[in-house]
């Protein structure tokens, strides 16, 4: 499935076989996640794609040829992250994701929504095998990021997640097992996701806008929306950390310095390095962490990206070629 225009419907199109060039594993497509992130690319708020563009940067594939770090038929996980400089002053102190000169995989690279796509091999995973295809996509963008953000946040006992979504369904796992408490915040009147939140550990779900039960002493922030950033301020103790994920948020609405005034952080959190994606897929399955999915035909990618612009995946969205 291809973008050609940012604001357009993707298209389906036939496409060359893609060549694998040196360093680079030719892969045969299982499974894609979709991320909130595609959603921005296609929307144009993201502005530099390649076009046309194949999307997709939560890839897990067969490995059928080129390169040297995989054997035939080894199954990887393709993240965002699809190559470095490793040369600048970010590559050089363990700061990749910040590289200047990097390339993204559905961004500036074609990613996923594919059949068949190539890889620089020094940037795939190997994927453990307690996850089917389907389970593992999700763990690629949504755990990797979430978890590089649940890291940022600090060892707060009692976290707020903002938007619970793909990443949040996650990482609230992930913080339960750590022995945190997590108050989980979604659009007000949200019922389905707030049950969903308490599922999976969460011991409060509310309305992302309204007072949270009890101070907390960190917030993720995984939707895209700027209100919540003093909202979340206004949630945290002193000293408290409000880590935001994603690639893309609307404007942060003027707020008084007194919301920040107490110690309180405020950061983004800007991709992931090869160390982030290592330490998560080695956690994840003594968590263990479950992933949910709705899964699409690669050929419905518009609907699945429709129904996560409007709030209505369970978990996360996966397409299968
Ligand atoms: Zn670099
Ligand atoms: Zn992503």
């Amino acid at each position: 499935m291809v973008l050609e225009r940012p604001g357009e419907s993707l298209v389906k199109r036939e496409l060359p076989d893609p060549e694998p060039g040196e360093s680079q594993v030719l892969l045969e497509v299982s499974a894609c996640g979709v991320c909130r992130t595609d959603l921005h690319i296609v929307d144009g708020e993201l502005t530099e794609p390649k076009l046309p563009l194949v999307p997709g940067h939560q890839m897990v594939a067969r490995v059928s040829g080129g390169g040297e770090r995989f054997a035939a038929g080894d199954r990887v996980g393709v993240p965002w992250l699809g190559w470095t400089d490793g040369t600048c002053r970010y590559c050089r102190s363990g700061r990749e994701n910040l590289c200047d000169r990097a390339r993204f995989t559905g961004y500036q690279r074609d990613g996923g929504y594919a059949q068949l796509a190539v890889a620089d091999e020094r940037f795939c995973f190997p994927i453990s095998s307690d996850y089917p295809d389907l389970q593992a996509a999700p763990l690629l963008c949504a755990g990797l990021i979430g978890f590089r953000t649940l890291k940022l946040a600090g060892d707060a006992e009692r976290l707020g997640i903002y938007g619970f979504g793909g990443a949040a369904h996650i990482i609230c796992q992930v913080a339960v097992h750590q022995g945190r408490r997590v108050f989980a915040f979604t659009r007000a009147g949200d019922d389905e996701t707030q049950r969903f939140a308490l599922e999976l550990g969460a011991e409060w779900a509310g309305d992302a806008l309204g007072p949270p039960p009890e101070e907390l002493d960190a917030a993720l922030i995984f939707a895209p929306a700027g209100e919540l950033v003093p909202a979340a301020l206004r949630a945290v103790a002193k000293g408290g950390a409000v880590a935001c994920g994603g690639i893309h948020m609307s404007d942060i609405p003027q707020m008084p310095y007194e919301l920040l005034w107490g110690e309180r952080m405020l950061r983004s959190v800007a991709n992931l390095t090869r160390a982030d994606g290592e330490e998560f897929l080695a956690l994840a399955p003594r968590v263990p962490v479950r992933t949910e999915v709705e899964t699409f035909p690669l050929g419905e990618a518009n609907e699945a990206l429709d129904r996560l612009r409007s709030g209505r995946i369970r978990g996360s969205a996966v397409l299968v070629p």
